[in-house]
């Protein structure tokens, strides 16, 4: 398929013309190609960076079919590069199919027993083997490792960190011997100092970030996956804590200062990425949600798609929209910057030089 594309290429104001051919993005003409749009705007694939392909929505492990349903469900809303933060099945067969977005893994989550989802993570008896553990998944992901850093404790009755600092500096190490960057889960404060300390690469959720913890990050050059849109579930999971009434006032007062707290990341210069956390208690296809999310916690609507676009390319090592790169991109009607209700219905959806979604032409203006 040849296809010609026109309109403003984000990041960036201009109207630029576009070829697709052999599924690559050409900045020189190609002869015979189908003209797709000569208007519009033109955005590289998003990015769900923190997603789950294989959690089925309320709990358990997903068979291939329901994988593959999540994965189209992301394409069909654009998210076309997956940052998978653990995955209870193996997904790489889906690899190998074109029409599906990319993955780029973590393995399982490594975490210990009773201190996380049951059947989710591996469970280490002794935190000695985390090391070993996290070299382990960093060989089989695709070059990222994910660490429950916190948890509810229930013998304390509220979050507690499940690694000591010198067994997570020792496990980090191993991730980056193995040419592995390194993430976590942490939703409380006690366990930031620890994991960001120990030379942890990205931090998901966060919100028990502090001034002083957001000071280390930026330090230590560490990004931000906030997951807004997971965090709102926060109440329910409060609600249903009974048993643990400090965890649960704990879980609201993260909650209720979450936007403050992921405004104060962003104002100290900490590089924040758009991740929904699909999967389980998520429904896939929400990554316009969580870009609403952003700029409502105080990122420019720019800034906000940048997390869930060519930024988080980047920082994934992925190309954006280039010559000879791969054609993952998305077509909009409107300037989604402006617009941003047009998120949920994007025009075009090509990935791998095919398109997916066909919506009602752009108005052309010739
Ligand atoms: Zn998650």
């Amino acid at each position: 398929m040849r296809l010609h594309l026109r309109g403003v290429v984000l990041p960036g104001e201009e109207v630029r013309d576009l070829w697709v051919h052999d599924g690559l993005i050409s900045f020189e003409p190609v002869r015979d190609a189908e003209t797709l749009c000569d208007a519009g705007w033109i955005v590289p694939g998003l990015v769900d960076a923190h997603c789950h392909v294989g959690i089925r929505y309320g709990g358990g492990h997903e068979d291939r079919e329901g994988a593959v349903a999540q994965a189209e469900t992301e394409r069909d809303a654009g998210a076309l590069l997956l940052r998978d933060a653990g995955s209870p099945i193996d997904t790489r067969f889906i690899d190998d199919r074109a029409d599906l977005p990319k993955i780029i893994r973590a393995g399982r989550h490594i975490a210990r027993p009773k201190r996380y989802i049951r059947e989710l993570g591996i469970e280490l008896d002794d935190e000695r083997d985390l090391p070993a553990i996290v070299a382990e998944q960093a060989r089989r992901g695709d070059g990222w490792v994910k660490i429950v850093g916190d948890w509810i404790d229930r013998s304390a009755g509220d979050l507690r960190p499940l690694w000591s600092d010198a067994v997570l500096k020792e496990a980090i190490d191993a991730a980056h011997r193995e040419g592995a960057r390194v993430t976590a889960h942490v939703f409380g404060e006690d366990a930031l100092p620890g994991l960001i300390g120990a030379g942890i690469d990205c931090l998901e959720h966060g919100t028990g970030l502090t001034d002083e913890t957001i000071d280390m990050m930026v330090r230590h050059g560490i990004a931000l996956v906030p997951t807004l849109v997971n965090i709102d579930t926060f109440p329910e999971i409060a609600d249903s804590a009974t048993k643990f009434p400090v965890y649960a006032a704990h879980m609201r007062d993260l909650h209720r200062r979450v936007r403050d707290t992921v405004a104060a990341a962003h104002a100290a210069g900490v590089p924040l990425y758009a991740g929904t956390d699909a999967g389980g208690s998520i429904r896939h296809g929400r990554i316009a949600d969580e870009i609403a999310a952003l700029t409502a916690a105080g990122l420019t609507p720019d800034e906000a798609l940048g997390a869930a676009s060519w930024h988080a390319r980047t920082w994934l090592g992925r190309p954006g929209i280039d010559h000879a790169a791969p054609a993952d991109l998305v077509v909009y009607a409107a300037d989604p910057r402006t617009t941003p209700a047009v998120l949920a219905t994007p025009t075009f959806v090509v990935l791998r030089g095919r398109v997916h979604t066909r919506r009602t032409p752009v108005t052309t203006h010739r």
